[in-house]
């Protein structure tokens, strides 16, 4: 039980942000623990999934290499990284925590008789693992008092991903003892959401409207800013509710977790559960007539005002510069 072990998920657009994040859980951890810091990942050790590497590279990595591991299943996973953690036997094991994640972690943590601490969005002294109970309205921390290892997934855009560093780690292959009869599920296509969906997860710059924008006429004044500035269009829930835009773009607890590098606030409040989802975001600018919103205790840039006065003139400066 002398490690910590980092996994990243298979291959797929947009996964390489939430392995960098989990790394810089994994990184936290370290420091609190002083355990060391390895990486595991299913592939190619010459595959791009071994160099996303940012921040200080892990003292090792463990390509875990299979045939019957091509397409994922839970079976295969289950059985490939049981063998992988028998072997290194981490003291942590942790995850990000995607649908594929949470397809399989769960099992995999039972055949070591331990749970998995799901969603993380913070870590502490303890270490404690906190994650969010009740839509967010209580923050629970949790610390691991058994000995086996412990399997912990981080949430989406809740830790920082470190800049790149250049730095590679010495990466071995782990070859699993796998049997056809083993696999009892037969993989379909990956999981994708509909082809409409936008992955604000991956977006850089996002403009996110709330209920002070009062009508769903006033929807083009939003447009606008979010045409000038090359960003995504996100909402707060009420907005999406109504209608005003479809369901995949709103932000929050039941919606999408973002952590772009610019998140404009328009009109929105700032309810905790639409903080959860996008106070990852690198700058946070927001716009609201309230100067008390809560809002602005996230916001690296505050603007008290009225929202139809506020945004065609932020539009014409931003196509102004342009
Ligand atoms: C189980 C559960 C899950 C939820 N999930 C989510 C979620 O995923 N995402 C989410 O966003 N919410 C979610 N909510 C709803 C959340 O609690 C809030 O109700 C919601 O976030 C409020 O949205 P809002 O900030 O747009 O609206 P409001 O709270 O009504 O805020 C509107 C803001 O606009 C400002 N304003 C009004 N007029 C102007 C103007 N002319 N110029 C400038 N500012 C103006 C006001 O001062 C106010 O601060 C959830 C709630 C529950 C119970």
């Amino acid at each position: 039980m002398s490690s910590i072990l980092v996994v990243q998920e298979a291959r797929r657009d947009g996964s390489a942000r939430i392995f960098q994040e989990t790394l810089a859980a994994g990184r936290k951890l370290a420091a609190l623990t002083g355990l060391p810091l390895e990486a595991a990942a299913v592939g190619d050790p010459n595959a791009n999934i071994f160099r996303e590497i940012t921040g200080a590279p892990p003292s090792a990595g463990h390509a875990i290499r299979h045939p019957l591991l091509a397409a994922y299943t839970a079976d295969g996973y289950v059985l490939a990284f049981e063998q992988l953690i028998r072997q290194l036997e981490p003291r942590y094991v942790l995850f990000p925590h995607t649908y594929q994640a949470r397809d399989f972690v769960p099992r995999l943590a039972a055949r070591f008789g331990q749970v998995l601490i799901g969603d993380v969005t913070a870590i502490e002294t303890g270490p404690t693992f906190e994650r969010q109970l009740f839509q967010g309205r209580i923050n629970a921390a949790y610390r691991h008092t058994s000995d086996g290892p412990c399997f912990v997934s981080i949430q989406n855009g809740a830790f920082r991903a470190d800049e790149p560093s250049g730095g590679t780690m010495p990466i071995s292959e782990f070859l699993p003892a796998i049997e056809p009869a083993q696999i009892r599920i037969q993989p379909s296509d990956p999981f994708r959401e509909s082809a409409q969906t936008v992955d604000l997860g991956s977006a850089q710059r996002i403009v996110c409207v709330g209920r002070g924008i009062k009508t769903a006429d006033n929807m083009p004044l939003v447009e606008a800013l979010a045409g000038a500035l090359d960003a995504e269009l996100a909402a707060s829930r009420p907005i999406c509710d109504n209608g005003w835009l479809p369901m995949e773009r709103q932000v929050g607890s039941s919606g999408q977790t973002v952590a772009p590098k610019l998140y404009l606030a328009i009109g929105i409040s700032g309810a905790i559960q639409h903080l959860v989802g996008m106070k990852g975001s690198q700058c946070i600018v927001a716009v609201n007539k309230d100067a008390d919103a809560p809002i602005f205790e996230v916001a690296n840039y505050g603007i008290v005002g009225d929202l139809f006065e506020v945004v065609p003139a932020l539009t014409e400066a931003v196509k102004a510069a342009k």
